[in-house]
């Protein structure tokens, strides 16, 4: 029984290894699709400008709402910007419930933010309740799903991603929606830039990181993206960028989708029981939303199949989406026997000796290390293939998949080096913490200052 396991184990990491070539020919793939992309709207990848034209210096200043709707929590946040590559923050955080996220409309979604951000200003600025509209608080809005944008805060909704399904909002504005929502309540709050996460992170590290040459922000939570600094000049369907020599751009390369990296059969299966079936299939192998998930779809083929666990199938490896990321996270912290069955006996699953947990352990381990190798595909091409080989170029990174999954920096580095050899020592990678806050505040300001 026990050598049965070990070679589902090994086969399953053999499905889980992305070989080099594999993914230097995503790169390829990721080059022409980003291309495409830039070319014109309604491609694979949204490539959509972010009316952001140029990247903080570190001396900003100002006093800015911000507002931060992520796959998983709401933030309001009070943020004030000192300048030297400083702020100061307050924020109140709640998770969203799934009814809410997942309704044939948008109404109680926007009566769950107006709620939130009442109670905040409530609690924090009393005296605006009621002033006339040229005192109200100006917000920036971080709205992290696939959009396109005609200026910083004019923008449509392209589809849904990491979970969400309210199909009335799509094609709207959001931004709009909500606004109209927080004038129903007499709100005292404008949105003077709406942006997306990865936005936000790339502009909070260049902020606060004093680097100099951040080039990118990527998000590594409950959907994966990222963002970066493009010419003008590159991008053929920007027709109003005015004089504007350089524009942020949102990749939303969570869509990517590429032929050389195959699916497993977990992947299969996780895929058919999303409601974006085919779509998001990057981010379905590397997010904070799916990792657990396919963890736990690993665990009910091991249990079924080689009876593991006296064959008994316990809830939390039956049930769709009740293994969380965080549990993968808690067993691959030490490759010990003793720690996998902590981590695992609340959910109902025993081990017969050391090495079956030990195999568990490798099971896990294989499906963090994949995700991991896949998003260093995104950065090594956009690093060359934005004139930066040989050059020094800092990346600023966010979000509970890079801040909290063990070791995530170090295997994606280590792909790096796979993929870009010398080069990678060339990239700095720092958390931009924060990013979702402080950079909706920094891009309120730059929206206010260019009016
Ligand atoms: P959001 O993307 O909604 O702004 P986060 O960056 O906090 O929020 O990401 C939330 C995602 O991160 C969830 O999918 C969750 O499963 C995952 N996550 C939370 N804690 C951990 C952890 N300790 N290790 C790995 N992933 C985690």
């Amino acid at each position: 029984m026990e050598a049965n396991l070990e070679q589902a184990v090994k086969k399953l990491i053999s499905d889980f290894e992305c070989p080099t070539d594999a993914l230097k020919n995503a790169m390829e793939d990721f080059d022409e699709l980003r291309k495409k992309g830039l070319e014109k709207d309604d491609e694979m990848l949204a490539m959509a400008p972010a009316y952001i034209s140029s990247v903080p210096t570190g001396e900003e200043k100002g006093d800015f709402l911000a507002l931060d709707l992520g796959g998983t929590n709401l933030r309001v946040c009070w943020v004030r910007l000192l300048g030297e590559g400083k702020y100061d923050m307050k924020q109140s955080k709640s998770t969203l419930p799934r009814e809410i996220v997942r309704n044939e409309s948008a109404q109680p979604l926007v009566d769950f933010i107006c709620d939130h951000i009442e109670l905040f200003i409530t609690e924090n600025f009393p005296e605006k309740i009621g002033v006339s509209e040229e005192e109200y608080l100006p917000m920036g809005f971080t709205f992290s799903y696939p959009m396109s944008q005609r200026s910083i805060v004019d923008t449509t909704l392209i589809r849904w991603t990491k979970g969400f399904n309210i199909p009335e909002a799509i094609g709207l504005d959001f931004g709009s929606t909500l606004t109209q929502g927080m004038k129903d309540r007499k709100l005292p709050v404008v949105i003077e830039a709406v942006i997306n996460d990865t936005v936000g992170t790339l502009v909070t590290r260049a902020y606060t990181s004093n680097a100099y040459n951040t080039i990118m922000g990527v998000i590594f939570g409950t959907g994966s993206n990222g963002a970066y600094v493009e010419n003008a000049a590159e991008i053929p369907k920007l027709t109003n960028a005015g004089n504007k020599e350089k524009m942020l751009i949102n990749i939303e390369w969570g869509a990517s989708n590429f032929k050389s990296l195959p699916a497993t059969r977990y992947d299969l299966l996780l895929d058919h029981d999303t409601p974006n079936p085919g779509r998001q299939m990057f981010e379905k192998r590397v997010s904070g939303m799916y990792l657990g998930e396919l963890f736990r779809r690993a665990l009910f083929h091991l249990i079924k199949v080689y009876n593991f666990n006296n064959g008994i199938i316990p809830p939390s490896v039956t049930d769709s989406w009740s293994l969380e990321t965080s549990v993968l996270s808690r067993i691959v912290i030490n490759r010990s026997a003793e720690n996998v069955k902590e981590v695992l006996r609340p959910y109902g699953i025993r081990f017969r000796d050391d090495n079956e947990a030990l195999l568990i352990y490798d099971a896990a381990y294989c499906i963090g290390r994949r995700s991991a190798r896949i998003s260093a595909v995104p950065i090594a091409s956009l690093y060359l293939s934005t004139g930066h080989a040989g050059k020094k170029a800092d990346i600023g990174v966010d979000g509970s998949l890079v801040e909290h999954y063990p070791n995530f920096v170090n295997m994606l580095r280590d792909a790096l080096k796979d993929l870009l050899g010398e080069d990678e020592k060339n990239i700095t990678i720092g958390i931009a913490k924060d990013g979702s806050g402080i950079g909706a505040a920094l891009c309120a300001l730059q929206a206010v200052k260019e009016k």
